[in-house]
């Protein structure tokens, strides 16, 4: 596994990581041995922005006897309230929610202190006017994180970030349908309608960004690099054609400032593909040539099942059950094994009271409720 500096943090990261947020879905010891494996084969950079107990306990247990292996990016602000995970700034839910995490990970430092998802301009002022950020400050100074990190999908936060000089490192949504699109506070506008002209190039905000990254020596870890899956597959995907998750790979990569992708793993045999990406050929990495033959098509309303529509007041798991009905209806019928999985949930779609807070959390500009009306009635529950 090849090695990259993260910017001036100064730390070896392998190019390809672990994203942790699906780690959640499978049988504990199941997701540590995927964690392990991971190892094994040369991860050692894990991102952990989920805040409910399994995830952070099966994290935990998957480090026991290697803490020192692994580099951690855990996020502040992210915190589990009522069974659901809530973005916050309010301290009295953020400061026991770090603690948590020290604890499920039996640690006493995290490598990656990450302010958690900051996209609109506003927020950005309150968190780096108040006692959000002097929290993240006097967990530096005691030790508790060793650097100080940020997560956005906003080339424009992105800025303001490398411009304080103490951010180190960003964790940035990167792959070909987002950089072809220009900068938004509200990923929900970034998916309206556009010409095919708009799909020509790099956004010159972001590529701009990148830049920033590279000088001030930022470094780059990717999320979203996959949309979520949408680009591995014809139907979803924006450009109409699927990438293979090499050449996904190879995108991120080769963003200036990158340095580590972060892959979401269901099963040993993803990370095996996306571990292959070190001895795939240049022509199995080439990403150039779909983008180039790929048909013009609109992306709007695309789930990536990111979660962060949370909380929902009845307590559905609303990216679950998105998954389901789209994996359901890429199919002629509905497969058995995915109508068992979806009555498997606690809750169904059925339940759903139409509220759309849900909606306004969504980066994507997902119609939740109208689909979860759909969903409903293709499960009939
Ligand atoms: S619209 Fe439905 S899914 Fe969304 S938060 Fe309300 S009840 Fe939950
Ligand atoms: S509905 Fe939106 S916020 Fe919720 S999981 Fe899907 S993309 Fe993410």
């Amino acid at each position: 596994m090849k090695l990259r500096q993260l910017g001036k943090t100064g730390l070896m990261v392998s190019e390809i990581g672990f994203g942790g947020e699906w780690l959640e879905r499978h049988e504990f010891d199941e997701s540590v041995k995927l964690l392990k494996y991971a190892h094994e084969k040369g991860i050692n950079i894990v991102d952990c922005w989920m805040p409910d107990p399994k995830s952070r306990d099966i994290i935990g247990k998957a480090m026991e006897g290697c803490r020192e292996f692994w580099y951690v990016q855990g996020h502040i602000g992210s915190t589990y309230q009522d069974g659901q995970y809530v973005r916050t700034r309010d301290m009295k839910f953020v400061k026991p929610a770090f603690e948590d995490l020290l604890e499920r990970f039996h640690t006493d430092y995290i490598d990656l202190g990450m302010i958690h998802y900051i996209d609109s301009e506003e927020e950005w002022n309150t968190v780096m006017n108040g006692e959000f950020i002097e929290y993240v400050h006097e967990l530096k100074r005691e030790g508790k994180i060793r650097h100080i990190g940020l997560s956005t999908h906003n080339p424009k936060i992105g800025k303001l970030a490398v411009e304080t000089g103490f951010i180190e490192m960003i964790l940035f949504s990167i792959n070909p349908a987002f950089d072809m699109r220009p900068p938004t506070e509200d990923l929900t506008t970034m998916f309206g309608g556009y010409d095919q002209d708009q799909l020509s190039g790099i956004d010159p905000e972001r590529s701009q960004f990148y830049q920033m990254c590279e000088e001030n020596n930022v470094g780059l870890t990717v999320m979203k690099g996959f949309f979520g899956g949408a680009l591995l597959d014809k139907e979803r995907s924006p450009f109409g054609v699927a990438f293979t998750a090499t050449q996904l790979i190879h995108y991120a990569l080769t963003r200036p400032g990158v340095s580590s992708i972060m892959v979401g793993y269901d099963t040993t045999a993803q990370i095996d593909e996306a571990v292959g990406y070190e001895t795939a050929t240049a022509e199995e990495r080439d990403y150039a040539s779909v983008i180039a033959s790929a048909p013009f098509h609109s992306y709007s309303g695309i789930c990536t099942y990111c979660g962060h529509c949370k909380p929902c007041p009845m307590d559905i798991d609303i990216a679950m059950v998105n998954k389901f009905y789209d994996l359901a209806t890429m199919q002629p019928q509905v497969p058995e094994s995915v109508a068992s999985h979806y009555m498997a949930l606690d809750h169904h779609a059925s339940e759903c009271i139409g509220c759309q807070s849900c909606e306004a959390r969504c980066p994507f500009g997902v119609s939740i409720a109208e689909r979860m009306e759909k969903t409903a009635v293709l499960f009939g529950e």
